[in-house]
């Protein structure tokens, strides 16, 4: 859990981290979350400041309108109103957002799509996720699941996705996919099981010589020293993002594209073939910037503030 004290305009004052440990379930997370939420309060009060508003984002399929943590793979969530705890917990405004949709929104607004009115935000990491943000504001879907893009058919008939459809995007080029298939190929054991987002840093740590598991990161590596076997995988990840990204401009016609998570720390070797492959597939649209996330992993943070403070 990233937590941060953030001044009205989004500098921030204090962060945070606490471990999410999901292992615990579902119920003993959100009183971890309530239980922090009220220390950051307080930290803030006894530094003389007045907390407005409390914002929090969580991964999944989130009720933004509800405030409710509808589905959640990695915490568990199935329907916590965790908005409304969070009010009764504080009492103060309480705004319940997406982890990828406000990170989307603290890019667009502060980081690498500053100064552009529609942006692409796309987060590579265990999965892959979206959020269009259009004038500042990320559109949640009527059911708050908007942006999977990592569940765009780029690929019919290939790898088994975990939505339990063959050839999604993220089955081809999550980090996590990307480990996974070159272990395939190979004949190595995958790496990257541990606690990842889809913001976070999955899959791109790690790994050991040639032979031995390889994570997103050595693949890039390998890839660019002239392993065969890398390079095919790495290739056949960046084209289907290429494929994915280029449905997402069909759709959004933006300006800017922004990729974050743990994929993009790949830097050139990520960004150099995939600007040229999703250029390549531009026909009528216009070709969007194509560039790296600048917040980091403080993103979701820095948005879930953002979100608060617009509502307040
Ligand atoms: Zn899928």
């Amino acid at each position: 859990m990233k937590c941060a004290l953030v001044r009205p305009d989004g500098t921030t004052v204090h962060t945070e981290r606490h471990p999410t440990d999901a292992g615990r379930g579902p119920d003993a997370v959100v009183e971890t979350i309530l239980d922090v939420a009220e220390g950051l309060a307080g930290k803030a009060r006894a530094d003389g400041r007045d907390p407005v508003a409390l914002g929090i984002a969580v991964p999944g399929v989130v009720d933004e309108a509800a405030g409710v943590a509808v589905w959640s793979a990695n915490v568990g969530f199935r329907d916590v109103p965790l908005r409304d705890l969070a009010a009764e917990r504080l009492g103060l405004p309480t705004v319940l957002g997406h982890d990828v949709r406000v990170g989307g929104l603290a890019e667009a607004r502060l980081g690498a799509g500053r100064g552009t009115g529609h942006v692409l935000f796309v987060a590579i990491g265990t999965g892959i996720a979206a959020a269009h943000v259009v004038d500042g504001a990320a559109a949640s879907g009527a059911h708050g699941a908007a942006g999977e893009i990592g569940h765009v058919l780029v690929r019919p008939g290939g790898p088994r996705c975990g939505c339990g459809r063959d050839g999604c995007l993220e089955a081809v080029a999550s980090a996590s996919a990307i480990a996974r298939r070159y272990a395939e190929a190979t004949g190595a054991g995958p790496t990257g099981t541990g606690p990842t987002g889809a913001a976070g840093s999955g899959g791109l740590t790690g790994g050991g010589p040639t032979g031995t598991p390889a994570s997103a990161a050595d693949v890039a590596d390998r890839a660019a020293a002239g392993e065969p076997a890398a390079a095919r995988v790495w290739a056949e990840a960046v084209e289907a993002l290429a494929d994915g990204l280029a449905t997402g401009q069909a759709l959004y016609d933006v300006e800017t594209v922004v990729v974050g998570g743990g994929l993009a720390q790949a830097g050139p070797r990520l960004f150099d073939p995939l600007r040229a492959a999703l250029h390549e597939r531009m026909t009528f649209h216009r070709r969007p910037r194509l560039v790296a996330a600048a917040l980091g992993d403080e993103a979701g943070c820095l948005g879930a503030a953002l979100l608060a403070l617009d509502a307040r």
